[in-house]
């Protein structure tokens, strides 16, 4: 049996404009330096994204793209991802996109949801686990670790959500009704119930707190509503050695990896949480050594602790596939990726590294 060809849907634009040389080269040696692979031709040049690919080619008066991918989601973000830079190296008038073909005429993002809070539990002190119910979850199941989470202004009787325009672009609701949006990761999964769980680091002060994250889901209840786009980012790769490090935000993406790694994984998981309150049994290989780090007091973001145990773990053998994962506050970031990337030349393809927050700076600030 012969495995069935997996469907590719196309979209397409053409659009006027005068520097259209300037253009794409500008975009192209962008997404370059961004790492992604770029093809070059004579005419412009191919970006290969992990949803699909994007062509971009110099025409008599302008440029014409061609995105296409194997699934809708992909597809919608890559006519966004090329719409916005094509507009941001324009210069000057804005140009007018309008894509055709698949999704052309859709009046909602294809990964995005309305869910509904069932249940809101107190972890630990500052971690409250939310459950969220909506359809079609299976997406989820298989796809990234993370959502965008879209909270709505407090009080707003009626939710509203951003849809997309001709060019892919999001429409935003006006400034009374904009939903904040922020990262989170999926706890836990429960496909056919049609639930998932998040767990909510509650940073602020009670009372004071102004985060939008961190304020809804202290007062999430049962029936709230919020928007959730997703799966967003990279599924859990499997290896034989596990480097894990994150402060309480990267909590819930370590737990992922440690519950889904092989019967004879190895390696370590450093966690740096607030104090001994903050501890939590996550079920992981015994080949793997899970360290608690603890502030002690410190705040939240000041603390080298996390680098400076990084540098005196083990490393795998020679011959053992290596997967190396950290989600930490932006300073914790610099150092930790000097060490993998300047000090210890890891392979780019096994290290997975992000700023999952910035100390005295709102998410998109
Ligand atoms: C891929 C990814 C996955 C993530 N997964 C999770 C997750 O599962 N659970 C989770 O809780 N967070 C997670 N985060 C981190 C979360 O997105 C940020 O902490 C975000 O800033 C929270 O939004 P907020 O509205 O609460 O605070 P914001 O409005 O963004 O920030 C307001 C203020 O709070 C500060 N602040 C933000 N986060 C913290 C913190 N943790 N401790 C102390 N001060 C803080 C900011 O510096 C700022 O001064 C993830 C981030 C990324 C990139």
């Amino acid at each position: 049996m012969t495995a069935e060809p997996s469907r590719t849907l196309l979209a397409e634009v053409d659009v006027s404009l005068v520097n259209a040389d300037r253009v794409i080269d500008r975009l192209l040696e962008h997404m370059i330096q961004h790492e992604f692979p770029v093809s070059r031709t004579e005419a412009g040049g191919t970006v290969t994204f992990m949803a699909g690919e994007a062509l971009m080619e110099k025409r008599p008066g302008g440029v014409h793209m061609r995105a296409s991918a194997a699934h809708d989601a992909g597809l919608a973000y890559m006519k966004s991802i090329m719409a916005s830079h094509l507009i941001e190296f324009a210069e000057g008038d804005r140009p007018e996109i309008v894509w055709t073909g698949h999704g052309a005429d859709a009046t909602v993002f294809p990964n995005f949801r309305e869910m509904t809070v069932t249940r809101a539990e107190q972890t630990t002190p500052h971690m409250r686990r939310i459950t969220l119910a909506g359809s079609d979850l299976d997406s989820f199941a298989t796809g990234g670790l993370h959502i965008k989470l879209f909270v709505p202004p407090a009080g707003l009787a009626k939710p509203e959500w951003p849809v997309p325009g001709k060019d892919g672009l999001a429409i935003w609701p006006a400034d009374d009704k904009r939903p904040s949006v922020r990262t989170y990761t999926i706890r836990r999964i429960d496909a056919a119930a049609g639930t998932f769980d998040v767990d909510f680091v509650l940073h602020g002060h009670h009372g004071t707190d102004h985060s939008v994250g961190s304020r809804w889901a202290r007062q999430a209840r049962a029936g709230d509503i919020v928007g959730v786009r997703g799966p967003v980012g990279r599924p859990v790769p499997v290896a034989d050695w596990y480097i894990l490090v994150g402060d309480e935000t990267a909590l819930p993406a370590i737990a992922r990896h440690l519950e889904s790694a092989p019967p004879n994984a190895r390696g370590v998981a450093l966690i740096e949480v607030a104090d001994e309150a903050e501890r939590q049994d996550i079920a992981h290989r015994t080949g793997i050594d899970v360290r608690w780090l603890y502030r002690h007091g410190a705040e939240p973001g000041t603390t080298t602790l996390l680098a400076d145990a990084l540098r005196t773990i083990e490393m795998p053998p020679a011959g053992a596939s290596l997967h190396a994962f950290a989600g930490v506050e932006a300073e914790a970031f610099k150092a930790i990726r000097h060490h993998w990337r300047d000090v210890l030349n890891l392979d780019k393809k096994d290290v997975v590294a992000n700023t999952y927050w910035r100390r005295g700076r709102a998410e998109g600030a």
